[in-house]
């Protein structure tokens, strides 16, 4: 105990992602894909089709990538797009890559472009041209790469390059959570950690964290620290609900960036609609970060609609964030 006391997020995280397809919650789809893909690639005994995940942060994208290599039974190997600064940073990690491995790379929209191009030969046919000397002197050497399955993870598809793009045999978009199965990553964290939580401990837990898995270990790990100085280590409803409520976690687990988008849409623009680009200079975001990672949730969640003249405030936001909503005439729909 005293040793995870002191254990940074990293470790933490790591300790509570699950290694089997089977143990990853949630994601349907994105499951079903993968595990035919894995289950070809195993029984022709060749590399799997490279994957491009994308979707908002803390969703499963490295856990996925990870479980892929598991799965098939080959070496995993992680880095990310603003890790590699020069060309010699790519050739190096393509030509020691082992035979079918999955090489995971995080981030990809963030990939320097001239990196980017290097990538194009190697993913279509496991090739990498080296350029050997310098001026008149210089010539191109092929070099042959062990076949290998590339997944790329971003939270940006809309800046992924076309050429990049169609180099991925699977483009899997995974969602925010359901309430349930977030209740049941959290069920599974608990059990690792051996903290006893009550299934309305878990319920309201599951419902404040974002529709996100990683927030709701977070919540979990500070909640547990709550439970352990107040209640003798058990999450029962009460213990989560005082604990949410010293942390400031509302009701929806909103964080400073949903509260600032929403408050600026009801109060400023009397709820819309609002283009996205004024949107996302009120938050001092760029605009594709606001449509592809903060837009999603409110979304799903229905406080945010989108029309062809902008985004637009519901009715449950106004209820949300106790403000009268403007009479339906006033309303520019
Ligand atoms: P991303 O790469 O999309 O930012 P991660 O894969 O790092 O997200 O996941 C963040 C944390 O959430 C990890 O600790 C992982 O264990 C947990 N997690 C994510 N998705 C799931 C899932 N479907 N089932 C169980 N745990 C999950």
């Amino acid at each position: 105990m005293a040793a995870e006391r002191g254990e940074d997020d990293a470790a933490f995280e790591q300790r509570l992602r699950p290694s089997r397809l089977d143990d990853f919650v949630g994601q349907t789809k994105v499951k079903q894909q993968l595990g035919l893909a894995i289950a070809a690639a195993r029984a022709r005994g060749e590399a799997m089709d490279h994957v491009l995940l994308y979707g908002p942060p803390g969703l499963g994208k490295t856990t996925l990538a990870a479980i892929v290599a598991q799965e098939l039974g080959v070496e995993f190997q992680a880095t990310s797009g603003p890790v590699l600064q020069i060309k010699g940073d790519v050739t190096a990690l393509l030509s020691n890559l082992e035979a079918r491995q999955v090489l995971f790379l995080d981030e990809v929209h963030r990939l320097q472009a001239q990196l980017e191009e290097i990538l194009y030969s190697a993913l279509e046919d496991y090739k990498l041209d080296i350029l050997i000397g310098q001026g008149p002197a210089a010539r191109t050497h092929v070099l042959e790469l062990q076949p290998f399955t590339f997944i790329a993870a971003t939270t940006r598809a809309g800046l992924i390059t076309a050429p990049l793009r169609s180099r991925f045999g699977l483009l899997l978009r995974l969602q925010h959570y359901e309430p349930e199965e977030l209740a049941r990553i959290l069920d599974r964290s608990a059990r690792i950690l051996g903290v006893p939580m009550d299934a309305e401990g878990t319920e309201i837990l599951a419902r404040r964290c974002r529709g996100t898995p990683r927030i709701a270990n977070r919540l979990l790990r500070r909640v547990r620290d709550f439970a352990e100085v107040r209640a003798q280590g058990r999450i029962t409803a009460a213990v989560a609900a005082d604990a949410l409520e010293m942390l400031e976690i509302d009701e929806y687990g909103f964080d400073d960036t949903d509260r600032r988008l929403l408050l600026a849409l009801i109060d400023k623009y009397n709820g819309g609609p609002v283009g996205v680009g004024t949107l996302a200079a009120i938050l001092a975001e760029d605009p594709h970060t606001v449509e592809e990672v903060y837009e999603p949730f409110l979304l799903q969640i229905g406080f945010l609609d989108r029309t062809p003249r902008g985004r637009v405030a519901t009715a449950l936001a106004y209820q949300h964030f106790k403000r009268d909503p403007p009479a339906a005439a006033a309303r520019l729909f």
